[in-house]
C-alpha cells in the first residue's frame, strides 16, 4: 500500500537515492532539506513527479510541521551534514542539527502516530578499540575533539529516539550507517572515494591522508537503501535496535587509492598529507544483528562494481 513518507535531508546523497526508490515503490515523498551540504540538482529529476514534494527548510527550524501536515507514516531522519568537511565548517549549527532536529522530528511523529528512522552512524564508536564494531559497543569518543559535534550530537539523537520510545511509545527504528558511497555524492563532498575518484578523474594527485595505513569499510548506496527499508518495515516495535548496515569488507586507504587510480586508467599520483585529528584508525561493521534481524539483508554489491557506478557517475557530471 502507498505511503506517505517524510525523508528529512532528502536532497542530498543518501536522501536523493532514498527519495527516488520510495517513489519507486509507489509511495508519496515529502523531502525536507535547507541545501546546506547539497544543491537541487539531486532531486531535480524527482520534480516533475507528482507524488513527490520538496520543502527547503531547516529540520530544525519546527515550523515545517505546518508545511508537512496531514497524514504520515513514515519518517527517515537523514538531516545533517554528514562529511567531516561539512560538519565541522559551522559545529554548533550540526550540533543543533542533530539535537534540535531529533526532537522536531520526534515530537511530530508523536503527534501523527508516525514511525521514524534514526540515520545514526559508525561515528558513535569513534575511534574504536573492538574489532570489528558491533552494536554492544559503547565506543571510544573524545567529546571534546574535531569530530564531536558529530558524534555526540548523534550519539545524544540516539537517546533521545530510544526514550521517546520509552516514555512516549514513539515507533523508532535506529540504524548505524557505515561508510557508504556512489551516485549523487558532491563532487566537494571531502570524503575519501569522492575526493580520490574526482582527483583521479581530474588528473590531480591523490591526497592520501597519514600513510593510508588507516582502513574503512565501503558500502554501496544500494545496500544501505535496502537495509533501510526492511528495518523501517519491520513490524516487530520492540526491536528499535540500533542496527549497523555496513560492508565489512575493511580495506587500506591505500589500498583504495590504488584500486581508483587502476580502475580510471588515470595518471595521478599519490601524496600524503597530514593526518586529520582524531581520525579513526580501523572501522569495520559486525553485521550479524543485521543479517538476523532484517530477512537475510546482506551487503550485494562488491567494491569493484560500486567503484565502477560510481566512477561511470562523476565522469558524467564532471
Ligand atoms: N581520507 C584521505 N584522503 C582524502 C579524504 C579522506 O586519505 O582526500 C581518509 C581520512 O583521513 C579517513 C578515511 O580516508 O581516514 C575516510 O575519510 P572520510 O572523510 O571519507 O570518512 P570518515 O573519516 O568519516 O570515515
Amino acid at each position: 500500500m502507498s505511503k506517505r513518507i517524510l525523508v528529512t535531508g532528502g536532497a542530498g546523497f543518501i536522501g536523493s537515492n532514498l527519495c527516488r526508490r520510495l517513489l519507486a515503490e509507489g509511495n508519496e515523498v515529502i523531502c525536507l532539506d535547507n541545501l546546506f551540504s547539497t544543491s537541487l540538482s539531486k532531486i531535480e529529476p524527482l520534480m516533475s513527479d507528482p507524488s513527490f514534494t520538496f520543502i527547503q527548510r531547516s529540520v530544525e527550524d519546527q515550523s515545517w510541521w505546518y508545511e508537512v501536515g496531514g497524514r504520515i507514516d513514515q519518517i527517515y531522519n537523514l538531516a545533517c551534514p554528514a562529511s567531516p568537511v561539512h560538519y565541522q565548517a559551522d559545529m554548533v549549527q550540526t550540533i543543533m542539527t542533530s539535537v534540535l532536529g531529533a526532537i522536531n522530528v520526534l515530537n511530530f511523529a508523536r503527534v501523527t502516530g508516525a514511525k521514524v528512522l534514526q540515520a545514526s552512524t559508525s561515528e558513535v564508536y569513534g575511534d574504536p578499540s573492538v574489532h570489528p564494531q558491533k552494536e554492544s559497543y559503547w565506543g571510544n569518543v573524545n567529546p571534546l575533539g574535531e569530530r564531536s559535534c558529530y558524534d555526540e550530537g548523534k550519539r545524544c539523537s540516539e537517546s533521545l529516539f530510544v526514550n521517546y520510545h520509552k516514555q512516549y511509545g514513539v515507533k523508532v527504528k535506529l540504524v548505524r550507517i557505515f561508510n557508504t558511497y556512489g551516485p549523487n555524492m558532491e563532487i566537494n563532498d571531502g570524503r575519501v572515494i569522492s575526493n580520490f575518484i574526482v582527483q583521479a578523474l581530474k588528473g590531480e594527485d591523490i591526497t592520501v591522508y597519514g600513510n593510508g595505513g588507516q582502513t574503512r569499510s565501503f558500502q554501496y548506496i544500494d545496500d544501505l537503501l535496502e537495509g533501510f527499508i526492511r528495518m523501517m518495515n519491520d513490524t516487530d516495535d520492540d526491536f528499535i535496535g540500533p542496527v549497523n548496515i555496513g560492508n565489512p569488507d575493511e580495506r587500506t586507504i591505500m589500498e583504495l587509492a590504488d584500486k581508483i587510480i587502476a580502475m580510471t586508467g588515470s595518471k595521478s599520483k599519490i601524496i600524503n598529507k597530514p593526518i586529520p585529528k582524531d581520525d579513526p584508525t580501523r572501522r569495520c561493521p559486525d553485521i550479524t544483528l543485521a543479517r538476523k534481524m532484517l530477512g537475510g539483508w546482506e551487503p550485494r554489491v562488491c567494491l569493484d562494481k560500486g567503484l565502477e557506478n560510481t566512477i561511470a557517475y562523476f565522469r558524467s557530471i564532471l
